[in-house]
């Protein structure tokens, strides 16, 4: 699972993935796959963190391999707060979707097992 995540992702330099919990992979290819009926097939989104950052104060999931931030700044505008809703409702109530900074420096799509 990891390894096919690797393969439908981008990894932002410095990010590390090694040590997500087997169910933030599965989560995170049903990330992929909205991004997919937003962006077309052959979109990879960018992993943009997952536990390599020393500044994830308020999310400290990230520390425990238990949260993933996805890059949706590529995202036409107009289309992001409908793909944030597709992506809550697919991952249902076992994990907490944050959409971060809408329209300002740092946003990103924060993704973390409840
Ligand atoms: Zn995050």
């Amino acid at each position: 699972m990891h390894r096919l995540l690797l393969k439908r992702t981008k990894l932002k330099p410095g990010v590390y993935t090694g040590k997500l919990e087997p169910a933030l992979d599965s989560a995170a290819l049903v990330v992929v796959a909205e991004y997919h009926a937003v962006m077309g097939d052959s979109y990879r989104p960018v992993i943009t963190s997952a536990n390599d950052f020393s500044w994830h104060a308020r999310f400290s999931k990230h520390y425990l391999n238990e949260a993933i931030d996805f890059r949706i700044s590529d995202v036409p505008w107009q289309k992001r707060s409908k793909l944030v809703s597709a992506i809550r409702k697919s991952l249902g109530e076992r994990f907490l979707v944050l959409w971060e900074h809408p329209g300002a420096s740092g946003e990103h799509l924060h993704v973390e097992l409840k």
